[in-house]
């Protein structure tokens, strides 16, 4: 039977983050009627969804991995997470082995919800831990402080969470060296599962991209971002995790299987405000007003040539082969000639039938995806 994988998007933040360019809705504290029923209204309206969804793909498929995120899934109150869970469950196949991840802002956990995640089957927990430096959080807008971030950590393994996975963020104006070796010591020291480590991206629309572009903010040394984000894959090597994507590593046997579907362009479904879908061979992506858009053919495998080289294994030109129903060079083969000076230079590697990023070339790894758009 084939693996699905279903990812629920909870578009609800206490305040928006200042780099953030996700779809959410700030609601405060929540303590308001009105925000409450249009939480309530937006879970039932994806519930309609998952039955919706069950009745045209669920015969054939078994889902392995659920995924929630947002947003700030852990700002509900569980019984919503579960009763999610829970309609996932009674509608499609959920296999015993499902991985079932939950993110979480620290701002927003306390230990009688991580208790209660455990309870109803989350067996991952992501915690936007980000940075261990206040004046970072500061910087970023976000809502928690690196104690809080911390006890989160603690709370979760006291709740008996097995599986955890940490975010973090480097790269972020006037951020130290010795700042980030500091946050990566205090979490290697935590010894999570997995850890993900993004270094800031800055998008239009944001309050962060504003200031920066007024001189507000200062200028990002991109030197000791690439410096930051060696020595992040350095010492978590050595502490044992395998660095398997760009961004991401894991204790063996911790990979996100979820995220490897999207990676792997295996087929997920995507529900709610902006989530993605790639299922019986389409590609959409549901809009916040729940209109759809269809992906084209060349929007789907520029798609996967991005997404897999994400990967340190690279994508096989086999598998593309059997996705597209073309080869790999037939699609692409118009851009060999802007891809050779990777090539040459040993950043791109094509090794029979993978073509791959080499370590180095990770560092340019936005220029090579950029000549596959
Ligand atoms: S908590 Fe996460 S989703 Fe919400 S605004 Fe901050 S970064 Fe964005």
């Amino acid at each position: 039977m084939r693996k699905l994988g279903i990812y629920v998007h909870i578009p609800f933040c206490v305040r928006r983050c200042r780099y953030c360019a996700f779809y959410s809705n700030e609601v405060g504290d929540r303590s308001t009627p009105d925000v409450a029923k249009f939480e309530r209204e937006y879970i039932l309206s994806q519930v309609e969804k998952i039955r919706k969804y069950a009745a045209i793909y669920g015969r054939e498929r078994e889902v392995d991995s659920i995924f929630i995120g947002g947003g700030t899934p852990s700002i509900l109150p569980p019984e919503m997470i579960g009763y999610l869970l829970a309609r996932v469950r009674e509608n499609f196949r959920v296999t015993e082995d499902a991985e079932i991840s939950l993110e979480s802002n620290p701002g927003t956990l306390s230990q009688e919800k991580l208790d209660a995640y455990l309870e109803m089957g989350v067996n991952r927990l992501s915690i936007g831990i980000q940075s261990l430096d206040p004046a970072v959080l500061d910087m970023l807008g976000r809502i928690h402080s690196p104690e809080d971030g911390i006890r989160s950590f603690q709370m979760a393994r006291s709740a008996g969470f097995q599986n955890v996975n940490i975010d973090l963020m480097f790269g972020i104006p006037g951020q130290r060296y010795g700042s980030w070796l500091d946050t990566l010591t205090g979490i290697l020291d935590l010894n999570p599962e997995h850890i993900s480590f993004y270094s800031l991206q800055l998008e239009e629309g944001t309050p962060f991209f504003d200031n920066y572009r007024n001189g507000k903010v200062p200028k990002i040394d991109t030197d000791l971002d690439r410096v930051m984000y060696h020595e992040a894959i350095r010492e978590m090597r050595e502490a044992g995790y395998e660095h398997y994507e760009i961004s991401n590593a894991a204790r063996p046997g911790f990979r996100c299987r979820h995220n490897q579907k999207y990676w792997r362009f295996q087929e997920y479904l995507g529900i709610g405000a902006n989530a993605s879908s790639f299922i019986a061979g389409a590609r959409f992506t549901e809009e916040p007003d729940s209109e759809y858009h269809l992906n084209s053919f060349m929007d789907d495998a520029s798609e996967y040539v991005f997404t897999g080289l994400r990967m340190m294994e690279g994508i096989s030109r086999k598998a593309f082969a059997e996705t597209f129903g073309r080869g790999f060079w037939d699609v692409f083969g118009d851009r060999r000639d802007s891809l050779r000076e990777y090539f040459d230079q040993g950043l791109l590697i094509e090794d029979g039938d993978i073509l791959r990023l080499s370590e180095e070339g990770i560092d340019c790894s936005n220029e090579v995806m950029a000549v596959f758009v």
